[in-house]
């Protein structure tokens, strides 16, 4: 069973943990979708002119609306993912609420005009701020993993800095996609500021040929490359967030219950399928048994079921096609000789893609399984000896996105953090660094390329202008032409003297400079 049935002119989203359907959308044509970015160009001229309080405002009642339709919200995320119900509101609606207000709160103390420290230059009466602008029309492309919360932050985002947006959700997910956009006409936005296409991966393709000032893209590296490269004729800076393989660390020293919770969480949640899952445990000798032990009670208590179930922890798997990658991965432990502790198989009592939570002990890092990404529940469990090793085996990876460390040494911790190659890392913590809006998001290596969320997020939003103004303009600069033997003193002066930022070097240079100056006004 898939969670959608192809249709020539529509997609009919359903149900992956009952195989019910959800609804129909009927897919944008290319021609419509070039038509959408037009309109969201044509809406930004005067959105781009809104202030910040106003943009606030919008977004402050966006927020209202999400709030006070959560449950149904929530639902409809369950219906279309097949996670838990209580999980959408967790990991999605609640962590995406937090980024609304920060960022409608804060974007104008981070995209106001700056003053910029010009050093010496400032002493020749010169002064610079940055101004950042707003890029014009940004096209949002998800995954469907969390349908709701990624689109909808970097929406925000977009809109906060002065743009307006083109969302195209993925085929698995439309109708939370839809939602999003009539989240933003509830709130009164302007029309045509935040517009839905909907459509497979030729949808998503048509938005990025129709040349829109920035993409944010959400998904795997194969599909991230083929992006890069469509954008390249028409110069489109691009956002990748993609995949996973994070490593979680726990040294003997660490609070092994707590580890052994936050490793079930961290590997099991949405069902595996979160770009920073615990997708490889690296577990120090001494006490990897016990924590083996722990995990696997732990995941032994986990109700699987369908997601309207408040008290079921595991939903389904998205697609059958995530599915059977899962399945195909934990047959090549099972081949290559690793131990499957419990699960290992599709759950035979439910009806929908349901797989049960995995734990496989005996993980090398030469098995396949543990340098692709799986996007499923399970957990793989190595062993290691030195802090050396540990790190050389989490960076023993094409993917760099999250990754934490666990251990009640804080210092070793941080030590540790700090030469994983990831873009973040966390000690004593796992996987929901996405849901703190303020900070920076995004991967290293493969993983990624530029951030979403905080204050760097806002960055890729923008471009900065350097307004330079020099308020003594009476003399000309002593760079200036024509050239001269007297010329060319000075400019060994400016290399030896001036550009070691030295003032008490520089003043050094004040006389040549005179002679230079008085040259130039003579001409
Ligand atoms: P895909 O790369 O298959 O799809 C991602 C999005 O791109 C979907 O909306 C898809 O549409 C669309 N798409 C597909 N082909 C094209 C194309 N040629 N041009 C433009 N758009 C296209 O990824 P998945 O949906 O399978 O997502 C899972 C991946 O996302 C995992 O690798 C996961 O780690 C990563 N991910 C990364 C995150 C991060 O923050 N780093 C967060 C969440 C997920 P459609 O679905 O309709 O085909």
């Amino acid at each position: 069973m898939s969670a959608v049935i192809q249709m020539s002119d529509e997609i009919v989203s359903v149900n992956p943990a009952t195989g019910e359907e959800v609804g129909r959308v009927s897919i944008t044509s290319p021609d419509e979708v070039c038509e959408a970015v037009q309109r969201g160009r044509d809406a930004f001229s005067k959105w781009k002119l809104t202030s910040f309080d106003d943009r606030k405002r919008l977004v402050m009642r966006a927020r209202d609306v999400v709030l006070a339709a959560m449950d149904d919200i929530a639902h409809l995320i369950s219906a279309e993912s097949g996670k838990p119900f209580g999980e959408a509101i967790a990991m999605e609606v609640a962590p995406v609420l937090d980024l609304m207000q920060w960022v409608a709160k804060n974007a104008e103390k981070m995209l106001g005009p700056k003053r910029v420290g010009i050093g010496l230059y400032s002493l020749l009466g010169r002064s610079s701020k940055i101004v950042y602008h707003p890029l014009g029309v940004v096209g949002i492309i998800p995954a469907w993993n969390y349908p709701f919360s990624i689109p909808l932050g970097e929406t925000v985002m977009a809109l906060m800095a002065g743009n307006t947006v083109v969302i195209k959700p993925s085929e698995l997910t439309p109708f939370v996609g839809l939602k999003i956009g009539e989240i933003f006409e509830k709130a009164g936005f302007p029309r045509d500021v935040v517009k839905i296409v909907t459509g497979r991966g030729e949808t998503g393709a048509a938005l990025v040929d129709a040349a829109p000032d920035k993409i944010m893209f959400t998904g795997s590296v194969a599909t991230g490359k083929r992006i890069l490269a469509a954008a390249a004729p028409n110069m489109t800076s691009v956002v990748l967030e993609l995949g996973g393989k994070d490593p979680m660390i726990v040294f003997e020293d660490a609070n092994l219950e707590l580890a052994a919770s936050a490793a079930v969480w961290g590997a099991f949640c949405n069902a595996g399928q979160s770009c920073s899952s615990v997708e490889r445990l690296y577990a120090q000798e001494s006490i990897a048994k016990e924590l083996t032990r722990k995990i696997v009670e732990k995941t032994r208590e986990l109700k699987q079921g369908a997601g309207d179930d408040e008290d079921v922890s595991i939903g389904a798997m998205s697609s059958a096609r995530q599915l059977k990658i899962v399945e195909d991965h934990v047959n090549d432990f099972r081949d290559r000789g690793a131990i499957i502790e419990i699960g290992g198989r599709r759950n035979e009592n439910l009806d929908g893609l349901f797989y049960e939570p995995t734990v496989i002990s005996g993980a090398t890092n030469d098995m396949r399984a543990m340098q692709e990404e799986t996007f499923g529940p399970t957990l793989p469990i190595a062993t290691f000896k030195t802090e050396e090793e540990a790190i050389a085996l989490a960076n023993d990876s094409e993917f760099g996105l999250t990754a934490s460390v666990w251990t009640r040494n804080y210092e070793k911790g941080k030590r540790v953090a700090e030469q994983i190659q990831a873009g973040s890392v966390c000690v004593n913590e796992v996987l929901y660094t996405h849901g703190i809006g303020q900070t920076p998001w995004g991967g290293f290596k493969n993983s990624g390329r530029g951030r979403t969320h905080g204050r760097e997020g806002l960055m890729e939003l923008v471009q900065p202008q350097h307004i330079h103004v020099n308020r003594i303009a009476l003399l000309p600069n002593a760079w200036w032409m024509p050239y001269s033997s007297n010329a060319v003193k000075t400019f060994r002066g400016f290399a030896s003297k001036f550009a070691s930022g030295s003032l008490i070097k520089t003043s050094a240079l004040l006389p040549q400079l005179w002679k230079r100056i008085t040259e130039l006004r003579k001409k």
